[in-house]
């Protein structure tokens, strides 16, 4: 195969772009990316995304994966555009349920000498390939018409096999490669419809891009060598083809390919561990395709409007999962706390330590600290230092405290606060301590480390010390001083 970039003209009729997922596994970052270049590049240009299932395979199809497809694009917001009437709402079209329309092109590219029946048993396939063959040998492209008709008529068990030019070249422009060459004698007459009737997808892919009137057929490399294939049943039928642009995939690392198999995560798996589907969404748009301007950040609608065939990459894009966390972690700035608070609610209900805490004020101080929605838990882990407390860690050569300092200075701060502090609101608290440090000889930032240590055993909070006392309330706060004060 040779490639040779030259752009090509796009035409002008509406723009109509499918996502073509089998559902042999679980949908994975990958085939959702490809799913939002259909969607955008639809949407850009004023036209329609079409979702097919592609389900011919039936021994590979795998329970619930289909509803994982219909789910994701849902959460994802790619919603298609048209499909069979189901209840009165699109249904996706579902090739499994489209069997008798394959079978009458197939005859017709019979008849045009596009393709034949092959009676070859499996036994005889088997004995080829082991005496070295590397492809069907046309062996039943050779019986006489009168035979065939015999064997049809007989019912004899056959599949339909693409006929394919065994010489010269076929070549075609793919719109992120430009010309793609291929030696035909490197194809294979493949099986286009199987015994019990089935097509393949070498087969399906053609005549639904047809019948459904895609123009523009969107998929991953691993198609651009097959792709001429497909080209030569488009021109034994006489049909018009579409244009294609296939994508680069999205590597785990410089070798492997992601894939949810070997346990990469899925979008669903990225969610359930606190990634917001639109930072996911904005991430993956990202890898594999370059907007003119630097942004990086950007809704699908943005995206809609910026996405050009052009800023698609011509190799492929390595995940990186903290390029994700830092992106989700402007997404999860900008929620609004109400949104934060829904979103981290599962995770903070599930934390015994915390149960006594006001969650709704814990967000507000959590919110700016995460990177995805799950690190709440390891957040909160600060409430448990209490219960182990380490004395030492009043020893600070920033602040000039050691466990001396602590064990002057607690005592007349213990009272000052049980005397003056707005039991309430704590609304006077920094006052107290400034006046504290000033009267005591201490630096403000000296106090609030000791009282912040003080309150929560841990150097590491989710907010300063007023925030902490907050958090705690103002009588958790006392005896929590009164119980240090002891242990000095
Ligand atoms: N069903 C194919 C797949 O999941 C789709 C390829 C295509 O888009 O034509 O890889």
């Amino acid at each position: 195969m040779s490639t040779n970039s030259k752009t090509t003209k796009t035409n002008n009729s509406i723009v109509r772009t499918r996502f073509a997922p089998s559902p042999t596994g679980y949908l994975h970052i990958g085939g959702l990316r490809t799913a939002c270049y259909a969607y955008l590049f639809a949407k850009k240009h004023g036209g329609k995304f079409i979702l097919r299932i592609e389900d011919t395979d039936l021994e590979r199809k795998v329970a619930g994966a289909e509803e994982v497809i219909y789910n994701t694009l849902k959460q994802a917001g790619l919603h298609y555009d048209e499909g069979p009437d189901v209840g009165g709402e699109y249904g996706p079209y579902i090739q499994s349920e489209r069997k008798a329309s394959y079978g009458q092109y197939a005859q017709q590219l019979v008849k045009n000498g596009g393709a034949y029946p092959c009676f070859c048993s499996v036994e005889r396939l088997e004995k080829m390939r082991e005496g070295g063959a590397t492809k069907y040998d046309k062996h039943c492209l050779k019986l006489s018409k009168d035979e065939v008709a015999k064997r049809l008529a007989n019912g004899e068990p056959h599949v339909i096999r693409q006929n394919i030019p065994q010489t010269g070249t076929t070549e075609y422009a793919d719109l992120v490669f430009g010309t793609i060459t291929i030696d035909n004698d490197e194809l294979e007459d493949g099986v286009l419809i199987k015994s019990d009737g089935m097509p393949t997808y070498n087969f399906a892919n053609v005549i639904d891009d047809y019948l459904m009137g895609i123009n523009y057929v969107m998929r991953g490399t691993e198609y651009l060598s097959s792709t001429p294939k497909y080209n030569h049943i488009y021109d034994g039928l006489g049909l018009e083809k579409p244009q294609y642009i296939h994508m680069q995939p999205i590597m785990r690392d410089s070798k492997h390919k992601l894939s949810k198999r070997d346990g990469d995560a899925s979008f669903d798996d990225f969610v359930k561990s606190g990634y917001l589907p639109d930072a996911i969404l904005n991430y993956i748009i990202l890898l594999g395709w370059s907007p003119k301007s630097n942004d990086e950040k950007f809704t699908l609608k943005q995206a809609e409007e910026m996405f050009t065939v052009e800023g698609l990459s011509k190799s492929p894009s390595i995940f990186d999962l903290e390029k994700l966390k830092w992106l989700n972690a402007q997404y999860i700035k900008e929620l609004s706390e109400e949104e934060f608070y829904k979103l981290a609610t599962p995770f903070l209900n599930s934390l015994e330590h915390i149960k006594d805490l006001d969650k709704k004020y814990l967000c507000t101080l959590l919110q700016s600290r995460c990177s995805i929605i799950r690190d709440v838990v390891e957040l909160c882990d600060f409430i448990k230092a209490f219960d182990n407390f380490d004395l030492n860690l009043f020893i600070s050569e920033k602040w000039k405290t050691d466990i001396t300092v602590a064990k002057a200075m607690l005592p007349p701060l213990l009272k000052e606060l049980t005397a003056k502090v707005d039991m309430e609101e704590l609304s006077n608290l920094s006052e107290i301590i400034e006046g504290f440090a000033i009267a005591n000889g201490y630096k403000k930032g000296q106090v609030l480390l000791v009282f912040r240590l003080a309150l929560t055993g841990s150097l590491v909070t989710p907010g300063g010390a007023h925030e902490m006392a907050k958090l705690l309330g103002t009588e958790v706060m006392l005896s929590r001083l009164a119980t240090v004060i002891q242990r000095l």
